[in-house]
């Protein structure tokens, strides 16, 4: 039976840590730090999202800006929005939820954030770095896996790490993660062939799909890490994973759940990189 790794614990712990530090600061009169947040459109998921955001940024001491912006949303409108917030010097970060509404060009959008505010990592000059590994922001799903591992002490030299899924925002920059951790890291797809062998000769499993339950315990090996990435709806609309969590903490050494794993430490990632620029900034 597994070690269920506590994201909510951690992330509390993180956030903590933060919120002294900013209070430190600001009581010795330095400014209070920002993150701007954009919502363009109604997609409810997205704007719970926002919400839990705006909690974070409450709990820990940052200003959060809101702003919500409708549907029929002009790209013009929004990159001028951003552009005003680039200039703003009192804005630390700023985060363009996504998805888009499908009129509004992402890579565009995202493009039109100053690098030094993108505490997404999402800008590809940040992008760039993490391949380098000189970055200023880390990526915050992936920054929040890798936090975990160190928490519980697993080790990623030299094992076999298998990552499910390969997007610009969680699959790749994860393997860059665990590449820079010395692990031998294999990338899985919708084209890989016989998934199953693949994931079983993984110690360490990454599920970053969106696949509800497709990660079984027969596609997992025994005493393997099992982090599960995704985010999905049951057909009781019961959030859930892309990991069959029940069958599959029987079979592993350690395992997120899904809610209270990643994406609690996702949430405390984002603040942790508005708090990276804003040191930067005040300094
Ligand atoms: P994307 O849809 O961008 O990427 C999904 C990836 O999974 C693609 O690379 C796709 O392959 C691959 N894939 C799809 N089907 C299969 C399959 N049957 N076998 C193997 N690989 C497959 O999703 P994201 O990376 O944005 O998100 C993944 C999941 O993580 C979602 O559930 C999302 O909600 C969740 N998420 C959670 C976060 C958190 O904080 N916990 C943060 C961000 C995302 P291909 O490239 O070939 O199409």
């Amino acid at each position: 039976m597994a070690i269920i790794i506590d994201g909510k614990l951690l992330a509390q712990k993180i956030k903590a840590g933060i919120s002294a530090e900013v209070k430190t600061a600001v009581d010795s009169g330095k400014r209070v730090p920002a993150l701007a947040v954009i919502l363009v459109g109604d997609d409810s998921a997205s704007q719970i999202y926002v919400r839990n955001k705006k909690k974070d940024c409450e709990e820990i001491g940052i200003r959060s800006l809101e702003f919500l912006l409708g549907n029929d949303t002009k790209i013009e409108e929004l990159i001028a929005l951003i552009e005003s917030l680039n200039k703003d010097d009192t804005v630390d970060g700023i985060l363009v939820q996504l998805p888009l509404p499908k009129t509004l060009d992402e890579k565009q959008v995202i493009a039109a954030i100053s690098p030094d505010k993108d505490v997404d990592a999402f800008v590809s000059s940040n992008v760039g770095q993490i391949m380098l590994g000189t970055q200023i922001f880390l990526p915050c799903t992936p920054a929040g896996v890798m936090e975990m591992l160190a928490e519980y002490n697993i080790d990623v030299e030299g094992k076999e790490c298998v990552v499910v899924g390969r997007s610009n925002i969680v699959g790749k920059p994860m393997a860059m993660l665990l590449l820079a951790k010395n692990g031998t890291v294999t990338i899985c797809h919708s084209r890989t062939k016989s998934l199953a062998e693949v994931t079983k000769r993984a110690d360490i499993l990454v599920a970053a799909v969106g696949k509800a339950k497709l990660i079984t315990a027969d596609m997992v090996k025994d005493g393997a890490v099992v982090i599960d990435v995704g985010m999905n709806r049951d057909s009781n609309n019961k959030l859930c994973g892309d990991v069959d969590f029940d069958n599959v903490k029987e079979k592993a050494s350690y395992i997120t759940p899904v809610p209270g794993g990643v994406g609690v430490m996702t949430r405390a990632m984002l603040m942790k990189n508005t708090i990276t620029s804003w040191k930067r900034r005040i300094k």
